[in-house]
């Protein structure tokens, strides 16, 4: 039998602590019977002063054993492991790309490893609101390496880091979501929802982009089962303008999908 994860703290539960007062009480009970009923025995001179009602219960001290059994029983039910009732209760993972080490790409004061734990925050933010179980690869300005993000997408029934693009040319732009091809109507819904807030278009496939069509080549936290979106260039002034402005509400618009798509 396996028991659940805190059983060493059993004694807190309710439920255990009133099993427990039982368990004592039907054992108790029994207990007093016995005494009767061996009193009875070795003084029948005494025995015959006994209440006739007290006698009457005394055939049925198996009830007394039985509350006991039950109340032990009880006890170990709430105690043992139902793995069964977790399995609807899976997390989404939201991470920041880049770290507290690795700014990612640059922008005058705009550092992409910033902006994306904003916009991790933000999506935290809405799922907490929504009552979603989630992890995250830090809290506030705290951003996490890709090891420590990586390790977050197993378990996880959806799992997305935030990037920015960035390339020479300052008149590049978009949204896309780098996935593999079995998310590649997640990737297209999520970076439809930042482009529509942003005002901006859709790179890739409506959206989506083929990790093995990705210029960065095979990247961690795809492999492993989670998606890359890329709110945008950096190093466009229009694409940067736009994100500061609304990031909270493409947030949102990023949660809803993760919401929907966890139910
Ligand atoms: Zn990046």
């Amino acid at each position: 039998m396996k028991l659940i994860d805190n059983w060493k703290q059993a004694w807190k539960l309710k439920s255990v602590q009133v099993g427990a007062i039982s368990a004592f009480f039907y054992i108790f009970m029994y207990a007093a019977f016995e005494l009767l009923w061996q009193f009875g025995t070795y003084f029948p001179q005494l025995w015959a002063v006994v209440p006739e009602e007290i006698k009457q219960l005394l055939p049925h001290s198996w009830v007394a054993w039985l509350g006991f059994l039950s109340s032990v029983l009880g006890i170990f039910a709430r105690l043992r492991a139902q793995p069964e009732l977790h399995e609807v209760n899976q997390f989404v993972t939201v991470t920041a790309g880049h770290s507290n080490k690795d700014p990612g790409a640059v922008n005058g004061k705009f550092k992409e490893a910033e902006l994306v734990s904003q916009f991790r925050n933000a999506v935290a933010y809405y799922l907490r609101e929504a009552g979603i179980q989630y992890k995250t690869d830090g809290a506030g300005t705290l951003n996490q390496d890709l090891n420590s993000a990586i390790k977050l997408i197993k378990g996880s029934s959806v799992a997305v880091e935030f990037h920015m693009n960035a390339a020479a040319s300052k008149q590049a732009n978009g949204i896309e979501t780098i996935a593999l091809p079995k998310d590649k109507k997640l990737a297209q819904e999520l970076s439809k929802a930042v482009a529509d807030v942003f005002g901006s278009r859709l790179r890739g496939d409506n959206g989506w982009i083929d990790q093995s069509q990705s210029a960065r080549g095979k990247l961690g936290f795809i492999s492993n089962g989670g998606l890359i979106v890329e709110l945008g260039f950096i190093s466009n002034e229009a694409e940067l303008a736009q994100f500061n402005a609304k990031y909270w509400t493409a947030a949102k618009a990023v949660a809803m999908i993760l919401i929907k798509y966890s139910k």
